[in-house]
């Protein structure tokens, strides 16, 4: 067996510090066997490597609601580079799965790649030949020819889109995903780009084989007929009416966040043709929209949309609208493994969990910022990362 101890500066559990124990975690295997008092009880024998990380906060690993493993906003034209050929978009994912994970991201969630390639990235890192995050995949995101979506592949026509569900089942999917709308508001508004027959089908074929469909969904009449056909969850939500929000709050539907797409100005700069001043133009009722849905009761989550190694970004932007830094971080841990249907094995640290956790410098909860100042990894119990400048540790992972 193999045992490890780390002792932390502050223990952050998701959604509550245990401030009256030690910062303790004592890791078995790949689970976690104690916290606090407790772990350090338990761990007194000779055989636990104890790890000090006495300037850290331990929490739970982060879980990325929402990335496409081959994109790469690092690269000019970044979103035409998904033409590129599909070896190349696979080395790509390796690269940003690796950065994913030592930015502390231990899951995510995958909305789409070309060609089942997150699928086979999925089987090749739960067998250990590939580091990165434990996923969740879309397999090919379903899209009208017309409509966005350059990560996606297009389908027309109920039988067509019956007939990519079920290859993307049959292939290994975990979720279907539909894009229904395009990302920014064009000069006819935000058409939806699926007829109600496509889209029912779409719902139907998904839900018959218990997978959970997602859509990307911007608001307009694509966001009205997603919630009439019963899709799970929508994605970026950037453009709803007050009235759509109130009609997801009513809901049982989740909405998945992702700001930095409009927000960050990095990424603004790899964008082609005018899609820059589009989304300029179009930032303030964005703002307006996110400021209203963080301070809902929506079941909202957070995730990057192909912005590797960027959600402490995304928590930040969330917070500048008003959101509680305990609750915007709680749609990267505890209600992004809700989402999943994951929350009995990861999004908060407990006994008898998956010992994905994290150390970060300084207090995330006062400070959001120290979730982009991650120290320590540790996944399924092996020790990925330790130290600031450790990114190449991942080579001899299994050992330390
Ligand atoms: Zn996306």
């Amino acid at each position: 067996m193999d045992r490890k101890l780390i002792k932390g500066g502050n223990l952050y559990a998701g959604q509550r510090y245990l401030s009256d124990q030690p910062a303790a975690v004592f890791v078995v295997d790949e689970r976690i066997e104690a916290l606090g008092q407790e772990a350090l009880n338990a761990a007194e024998s000779d055989d636990v490597q104890v790890f000090d990380c006495p300037d850290q906060t331990l929490m739970p690993g982060l879980i990325d609601c929402h990335t496409h493993l081959s994109l790469d906003p690092d690269l000019p034209d970044y979103l035409l580079r998904m033409q590129d050929p599909i070896p190349e978009l696979t080395l790509r994912a390796v690269q940003t799965m690796k950065r994913d994970l030592l930015s502390g991201v231990t899951t995510a969630r995958c909305l789409g790649d070309k060609d089942f390639l997150d699928i086979h990235c999925k089987k090749a890192q739960a067998e250990g030949l590939l580091p990165g995050p434990g996923l969740l995949v879309a397999g090919r995101g379903i899209r009208a020819p017309h409509g966005h979506g350059f990560v996606g592949s297009a389908f027309s026509g109920p039988e067509n889109v019956r007939q990519a569900v079920r290859e993307n089942i049959s292939a290994g999917a975990d979720l279907i995903k539909v894009y229904l709308t395009g990302t920014v508001r064009g000069p006819r508004g935000m058409p939806c780009t699926f007829s109600e027959d496509e889209v029912r089908v779409l719902v139907d074929e998904a839900h018959r084989a218990g997978l959970p469909v997602a859509t990307h969904c911007i608001g307009g009449p694509g966001f009205d007929l997603a919630l009439e056909c019963g899709i799970d969850v929508i994605e970026h939500g950037y453009f709803l009416s007050q009235s759509q929000i109130e009609a997801l709050d009513a809901s049982s539907t989740w909405l998945v966040l992702t700001p930095s797409i409009f927000f960050s100005d990095q990424r603004l700069e790899t964008l082609h043709g005018n899609l820059k001043q589009i989304h300029l133009q179009q930032r303030e009722q964005v703002a307006r929209v996110m400021q209203q849905v963080v301070k809902s009761s929506v079941r909202w989550v957070v995730g990057t949309d192909g912005m590797h190694a960027g959600l402490a970004a995304e928590i930040e932007h969330l917070v500048g609208f008003g959101a509680e830094a305990d609750r915007a971080i709680a749609g990267i841990t505890t209600k992004a493994a809700d989402l999943m249907a994951l929350s009995t094995e990861i999004g908060s640290l407990a006994k008898g969990k998956r010992a994905d956790l994290i150390g970060v410098q300084g207090d995330p909860i006062q400070d959001v910022s120290a979730l982009a100042r991650v120290r320590t990894v540790i996944q399924g119990g092996k020790v990925i990362r330790r130290t600031e400048s450790d990114k190449g540790a991942l080579a001899d992972s299994g050992n330390s």
